[in-house]
């Protein structure tokens, strides 16, 4: 199996479980609405797949020095509903696992189709970006198993209580460092609205966007189960002024209903709203997902490419399938 040294950061809400493998600890306040606060902490790196990560502070790659990571893959693997595996700078992230063959849930959600790969499929993830724990279309009984194999879960706070140690529950603006042989990849969590502007759901509806940056990281904002197209125009304000352009972004789409909440409004962004968001962070690539595979999702993959045409930016979307077939993103 490879190998692979990884760093994973803190955020106050969660202790970093004592290991003789620790390679570095850094101070840093997490804090919602200040500066963006980093901490880093030490872990090793473990395929979910069953081989052993015995990491040590030996094997750690510094990050001065690497090779750059723009030369190293980006791609991005779409395997059903919102779970896609984005790798970059060498590390493998999977975003939103759910691997259950096509089922109905107590929660009313049904899974329609099944994923492109089980999880004996998937290969080493080094790190999971959880959007929020609540909603079997974004964790479903075989995503959560698989939690428990993987290194890295970054999540909201709600999850790491619901879930436990294993999830680092990050507050909107604070940032972990997952360092990599390859270099140092920085997760900032942004904020996300699961629910028209306005409206507060609660616990229910806490769910947590993702931005990856670093030197060499092409700057890719992953959008989380979010409905607002203020909210995504303001992270995008914030990322360009303090990280940079957006190169990629992720954007969950599908405009999610159910007539249980909020009288069937839209959860996630409707394909008109998606193409909105793109026009305003204007990144070089999106990657839409979160339109296939489930019952609440009300508007697919075609109306989405209309939308996008319709604002003159389909050239921007990445021709994005539920099939399991890496898409180059370089
Ligand atoms: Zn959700």
């Amino acid at each position: 199996m490879s190998r692979s040294t990884f760093l994973r950061a803190a955020s106050t809400t969660v202790a970093v479980a004592a290991s003789a493998t620790l390679l570095a600890a850094c101070g840093g306040e997490a804090n919602a609405d200040g500066d963006p606060a980093t901490t880093t902490a030490g872990t090793p790196s473990a395929s979910p797949t069953g081989g052993s990560a015995a990491a040590s502070a030996a094997s750690a790659t510094p990050n001065s020095g690497t090779p750059s990571a723009a030369a190293e893959a980006f791609t991005v693997t779409h395997i059903g509903g919102p779970t896609t595996i984005l790798e970059v700078a060498g590390a493998r992230f999977l975003i939103d696992p759910t691997f259950d063959q096509p089922k109905k849930y107590k929660s009313g959600l049904e899974k329609t189709q099944p994923p492109a790969f089980g999880t004996d499929g998937i290969g080493r993830i080094d790190a999971v970006l959880l959007s929020h724990d609540q909603h079997d279309d974004n964790l479903d009984d075989a995503g959560r198993e698989l939690l428990k194999k993987v290194p890295v879960v970054l999540s909201t706070p709600g999850a790491h209580k619901r879930l436990g140690d294993h999830v680092t529950g990050m507050a909107s603006w604070t940032s972990t460092e997952l360092r990599t042989p390859k270099g140092t990849v920085k997760v900032t969590a942004v904020p996300a609205l699961h629910g028209p502007d306005g409206v507060d759901r609660g616990e229910d509806g806490e769910v947590t966007g993702f931005v990856l940056s670093g030197q060499g990281v092409p700057t890719t904002y992953i959008s989380g189960d979010n409905a607002s197209v203020k909210v995504a125009k303001e992270v995008g304000d914030r990322v360009k002024r303090e990280i940079g352009p957006v190169d990629t972004a992720v954007v969950f789409a599908g405009a999610a209903r159910t007539p249980a909440i909020l009288d069937n409004a839209p959860l996630t962004l409707t394909s008109q709203n998606a193409a909105l968001v793109a026009k305003d962070l204007d990144p070089r690539k999106v990657v839409a997902v979160h339109t296939d595979s489930w019952n609440i999702y009300s508007e697919d993959m075609a109306s989405l490419v209309k939308a996008f045409q319709d604002q003159g930016i389909a050239g921007k979307l990445v021709d994005m399938r539920p099939d399991g077939t890496p898409a180059n993103l370089a």
